[in-house]
């Protein structure tokens, strides 16, 4: 195997902010990656796995090395029926997954907002969905995997055999070894709808208290937050709990079920392709232009109301309108997310709320999520909220935005609250082992010495919160 200079290509993350040359590999077998590692050890270079490269950071980059695209590693491999336990090649995404398993009557246990992310790219991060608070990271619903170490040890993980890698790899950001395969549970469905309850809120301390009083009886909870309003009613917004049908409480289960019934319209009011609409939205992307889109939307969630959707709808809707961080503009978006215990959420997201006022840098959306801990090494969840924050980035505003950003983990630190490495670009490694821990980071760097002796696997992110 060798290197030609065509693979030398340009990637970037989710919101094009960042940008990174590489050696890109396709990889189509476990075979090819290990042969990228003797590669890659011969000449010197460092090598990170990438699924889809849609996370909002550097986690997927690696300037000047080697990048390996899982992504032609897709294929479903089998399938149970009965117990709901699926496995896959890591590059299979989640719209494949629940396209395989919803007809059936099963959903993948946790989802991110998108659909496009790949399995290795959820265990890796160890993505969190909008049931966190009950279900936890998707990690606690994987049975087993197996992962290629940089020595060339194919080995398998779960809770039980090589525990200390499954809880450290999960959520490991693809630094200690490149999973080839995963098992996975589904969860049970009865129908393909979902009932939705949405209510307005009219500031951040009734946000707070209304995740945490009605997510008990929902299956899933998340919040709109209006990232521009202040005053008496900063944090204002509309929360969304949604509840999974009983068997038998939809008489048409077997239509809903269906995939046509599922899919996201690619026109809007059937008329225009949707795939147009971020041009349209671009003229918009202005603090201006978000402040009254926000009060027009704040205005018209003052209705509240109960209805049903699909799953798709519910729990994608962030693909409704394909490549809408292009209407962010030339210098793209980031994402800043922060998790609080429930305690000093308040006051923290407040300090940094009016922080992002008073510097010009207001957020353009925010979602807030109820949470609670799990016991993956490197985690980030707490007994308490997120609230992750979408920032335009411009040539003119970028040093700005970074400074503000470094003082908004000043914020989070001194308010006890983690980070997650999938979603942040700025937490430094001064940050990290204050939030992470000497001792969390000593145990992580060991196992980094048993997988990966040589130290092959290495990304942008690496790099930033390890050295
Ligand atoms: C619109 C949008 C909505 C999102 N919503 C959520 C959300 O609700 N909850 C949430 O938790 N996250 C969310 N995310 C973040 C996203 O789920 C993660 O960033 C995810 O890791 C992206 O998957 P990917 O396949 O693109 O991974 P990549 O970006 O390609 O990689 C992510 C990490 O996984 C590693 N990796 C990839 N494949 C492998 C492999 N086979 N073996 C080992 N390591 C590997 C990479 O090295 C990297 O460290 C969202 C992202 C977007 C763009």
């Amino acid at each position: 195997m060798s290197l030609p200079l065509n693979t030398f290509t340009q990637l970037e993350n989710f919101g094009h902010s960042l940008k990174s040359t590489s050696y890109r590999v396709q990889i189509q077998r476990t075979e090819d990656i290990y042969d990228t590692f003797r590669l890659a050890k011969k000449l010197g270079l460092t090598v990170t796995a990438r699924g889809t490269g849609i996370s909002y950071n550097d986690v997927s980059l690696n300037s000047g090395g080697i990048v390996l695209d899982m992504s032609g590693m897709n294929r479903i491999l089998e399938w149970d029926t009965a117990s709901g336990v699926v496995r896959c090649e890591a590059g299979v995404t989640l719209r494949q997954l629940w396209h395989h398993v919803e007809p059936e009557g099963w959903w993948p246990p946790v989802v991110s907002g998108t659909m496009r992310t790949t399995l290795g790219g959820c265990l890796s991060a160890n993505i969190h969905g909008k049931n966190n608070f009950q279900a936890g990271p998707i990690g606690e619903h994987v049975v087993e995997f197996t992962v290629m170490l940089p020595t060339g040890a194919l080995i398998k993980c779960s809770p039980k055999k090589n525990a200390d890698l499954f809880y450290a790899m999960i959520g490991g950001f693809g630094m200690l070894g490149v999973i080839t395969s995963i098992k996975l549970k589904m969860k049970r469905i009865y129908s393909g709808l979902i009932t939705v309850d949405a209510w307005h809120v009219p500031n951040l301390s009734r946000q707070l208290s209304g995740l945490l009083e009605h997510a008990p009886d929902h299956d899933y909870i998340v919040g709109w937050l209006d990232t521009t309003a202040s005053g008496k009613s900063l944090g204002r917004g509309q929360l969304h709990a949604a509840n999974n049908l009983n068997e038998g409480e939809d008489p048409n289960a077997g239509e809903t079920l269906k995939l046509s019934h599922q899919h996201l319209p690619a026109r809007l009011f059937g008329v225009m392709p949707k795939r147009l609409l971020h041009y349209f939205m671009n003229p918009f992307l202005n603090n201006l232009g978000v402040k009254t889109i926000n009060t027009a939307k704040y205005i018209s969630s003052l209705r509240d109301h109960s209805f049903r959707q699909s799953h798709a709808e519910y729990h994608f809707l962030l693909d409704y309108v394909p490549d809408w961080e292009r209407s962010f503009g030339r210098g793209g978006l980031i994402q800043y997310q922060s998790f609080l215990p429930k305690e000093t959420a308040e006051s923290a997201w407040r300090e940094i709320l009016q922080l992002s006022h008073k510097r010009g840098l207001p957020s353009y959306l925010g979602v807030t999520k109820r949470h609670r801990p799990d016991k993956f090494l490197l985690s980030h969840a707490v007994d308490g909220f997120s609230l992750a924050m979408d920032f335009k980035v411009t040539d003119r505003n970028r040093a700005k935005m970074s400074g503000m950003l470094q003082e908004f983990d000043r914020i989070v630190l001194s308010a006890g609250g983690r980070f997650y490495f999938a979603k942040n670009s700025e937490t430094s490694a001064e940050t990290t082992e204050a939030f992470l821990g000497m001792a969390t980071i000593a145990k992580f760097k060991k196992l980094k010495k048993r997988c990966d002796p040589n130290g092959l696997l290495e990304s942008d992110l690496y790099r930033r919160i390890f050295k």
